[in-house]
């Protein structure tokens, strides 16, 4: 059967830190490939200035394009809003005959109980939590006993007794944040080697984060850029 790798995000913009998750997952995980799901109404993030979700697809198909494991879905934007992941991993469930690995970052897995109908998430799909270095263990291992106390330990991760596993994945870590990149553009700042290039120059193409550009005191006595 196949190993399907899905990585959620907002991907406003997507940058190598995301990239490198799916990379180092799919390797990790002997996975078949991996499928990223841009958000189309991210339910935790009503940013009034988020990018249209067409952008961020764009972004995301640009950004993983020669990659021949990964792979792009539209599926949020086709579902009920918000966005929410069990729903879009029911709907996944529906469709793909495999097995399936939710991927996560430490931070949204620390903040799980905030998500609709949280506890269905490991009987839909083995949740793998990514973190960025080896730190983050121990929050991890405590964050999933609390919220799934019926999960017991086997051979380096946690079982649900009624469903899949749930796991702690190191990976290297970049420190690269979407909204460090939406102010580095909004700056006029270089937002070069931090994501793909066609990614870069999309960006600029369609002026994205760009509100407010000029605002700064660039080359005067003003706040100086970083
Ligand atoms: P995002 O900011 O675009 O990030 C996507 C993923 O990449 C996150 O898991 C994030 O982990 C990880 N990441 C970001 N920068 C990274 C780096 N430098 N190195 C390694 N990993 C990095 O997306 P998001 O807004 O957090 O959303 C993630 C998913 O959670 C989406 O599918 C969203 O729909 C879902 N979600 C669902 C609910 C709900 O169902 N109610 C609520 C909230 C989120 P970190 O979290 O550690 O930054």
């Amino acid at each position: 059967m196949d190993r399907i790798g899905l990585l959620g995000g907002t991907f406003d913009p997507i940058h190598y830190g995301h990239l490198r998750a799916a990379e180092e997952a799919y390797h990790a995980l002997s996975l078949t490939k991996v499928i990223f799901l841009p958000t189309a109404d991210p339910p935790h993030k009503k940013r009034p200035d988020l990018s249209p979700f067409a952008y961020r697809f764009e972004m995301v198909k640009l950004a993983t394009r020669d990659v021949p494991y990964f792979e792009v879905s539209d599926l949020e934007a086709r579902l009920p809003r918000p966005s929410y992941s069990v729903r879009t991993l029911s709907s996944l469930r529906e469709t793909l005959a495999a097995e399936l690995f939710f991927i996560l970052g430490l931070d949204a897995f620390l903040e799980l109980e905030t998500w609709y109908h949280y506890e269905e998430l490991p009987k839909l799909a083995h949740l793998v939590v990514v973190t960025r270095g080896e730190g983050g263990k121990e929050a991890f291992c405590a964050k999933a006993k609390a919220l799934f106390p019926a999960i017991r330990e086997e051979e380096g991760l946690y079982r649900h007794p009624e469903g899949y596993t749930i796991r702690y994945l190191p990976i290297l870590r970049l420190d690269i944040s979407s909204t460090y990149l939406r102010e580095a553009f909004r700056r006029g700042l270089s937002a070069r080697f931090l994501l793909p290039e066609e990614v870069r120059l999309f960006v600029l193409a369609k002026g994205l984060y760009r509100s407010g550009a000029g605002a700064d005191a660039r080359g005067g006595c003003g706040k100086s850029p970083e």
